[in-house]
């Protein structure tokens, strides 16, 4: 086997093992099923929770695995390597979700959430998008106008991740005037009076929900509010960073299981005579696809190893999910291309990983507005 970046040891090793043989057992006999019913059972979080994976890269005092970054960026590549993308985005949505809560929460909002989550019990979303707010956050419209103990909440959230079977959801308001400087971040249980949600239908990650959310006054105790009033978009952008690190993660999961099945495929179909892997065209491409992931997999290695020695990398991390997300579009192109009909018909990854290819270049930030912000982080 070719070695790993020195930040991965035999430990990592292990639960990356422990990963795939979780993914064999728990999701590989199901995925494609799930995938055509549209959602995959509510047990499946407990049993992630039960082997200690819902934890990975978060800390043990809260029901974690520990491990830090490169846990939280080991179990996002190797689900999304599984080739169910919804699965994983299904269960590691409290990977957004849930760091809020543990850097700007109370101790009380704390103990209540994180154990519960980690452990499978209750699911969770990070709710920041809006129908008239995306990429420009700084403009959500949502607002929570504080009463007494509490805040009422009233506005409307659109694409989010398990957003219908949220028990908590960690969402962005408006508690001030415009601009970022009156953004809130505030925990908002999912059965609070007032709340009401609605699956959206989208072009992949059927098993992942995906919600239209609606606020109608509903009353939220001040004590969900996490940090300082109208502080909260520093930490919407903090957590963004980690975000991005785990997506440009999970791209390079993806692309390697977009490559792995193409290989495999351009071994065994035959065209003029030989397979297609013998006709150099073929080989070429499936060069280019190993080249661009293992820079991506080069670029991200190091920028964890980076953000563990305390540098923030907004810039390279902004870069490395816009040029992971290229590459990914590429190699899941390619895949599509040199399986031909085949890649075209429902049922197996690869057309899966085409059809879903572009939701990465846009969600978490898009490809243009990482772009944009690297470029300002670059200081012109
Ligand atoms: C499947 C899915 C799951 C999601 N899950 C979540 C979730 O869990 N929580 C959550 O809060 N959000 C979630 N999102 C929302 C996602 O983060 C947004 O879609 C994304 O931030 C883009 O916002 P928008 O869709 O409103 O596009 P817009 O902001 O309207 O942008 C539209 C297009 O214009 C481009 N554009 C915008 N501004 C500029 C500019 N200044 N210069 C050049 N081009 C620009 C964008 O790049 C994009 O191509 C999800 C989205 C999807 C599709």
């Amino acid at each position: 086997m070719a070695l790993r970046h020195p930040i991965y040891d035999a430990d990592s090793e292990l639960i990356r093992d422990q990963i795939r043989r979780f993914i064999a057992s728990e999701i590989e006999p199901y995925g494609e099923a799930w995938e055509e019913e549209g959602a995959f059972p509510r047990e499946l979080y407990r049993k992630a929770g039960d082997a200690g994976l819902l934890g990975l890269g978060f800390e043990e005092e809260y029901g974690g695995s520990g491990g830090g970054l490169l846990y939280y960026c080991l179990a996002r590549e190797e689900f999304a390597a599984s080739g169910f993308s919804g699965v994983r985005v299904g269960l590691m949505a409290h990977g957004i979700g849930l760091p809020p809560i543990l850097k700007l929460g109370s101790e009380a909002l704390r103990q209540e959430i994180a154990p519960a989550v980690l452990a499978g019990d209750k699911i969770i979303c990070l709710a920041i998008s809006e129908p008239d707010a995306g990429s420009d956050v700084a403009s959500i419209r949502t607002t929570a106008r504080r009463d007494g103990d509490s805040y009422i909440v009233n506005g409307a959230k659109c694409f989010i991740s398990n957003g219908v079977r949220a028990d908590y959801m960690t969402v962005a308001v408006r508690t001030g005037g415009p601009g970022m400087a009156g953004v809130s971040l505030l925990v908002i249980p999912g059965d609070a009076p007032g709340v009401s949600r609605t699956a959206m239908k989208k072009v992949g990650w059927w098993t992942s929900d995906t919600a239209e959310i609606a606020f109608a006054d509903v009353r939220v105790p001040a004590a969900n509010l996490l940090g300082a009033e109208n502080a909260g978009f520093r930490g919407i952008m903090n957590n963004f960073n980690l975000e991005r690190l785990g997506i440009a993660a999970s791209l390079i999961g993806i692309s390697r299981c977009a490559y792995d099945e193409t290989v495999r495929y351009a071994h065994e179909r035959k065209t003029f005579g030989k397979a297609l892997a013998e006709h150099q065209v073929v080989r070429h491409k499936l060069v280019d696809m190993r080249a661009g992931i293992e820079a991506l997999q080069a670029m991200m290695d190091t920028l964890i190893w980076r953000v563990q020695q305390g540098e923030a990398c907004i810039a390279e991390i902004a870069m490395l999910k816009a040029f992971g997300g290229e590459i990914q579009e590429k190699v899941a192109a390619e895949a599509a291309q040199i399986f031909g009909g085949a890649g075209m018909i429902r049922g197996h990854k690869v057309e899966r990983i085409f059809r879903e290819s572009k939701i990465l270049s846009i969600g978490g930030g898009s490809a243009e507005v990482m772009k944009d912000l690297a470029s300002r982080q670059l200081g012109w």
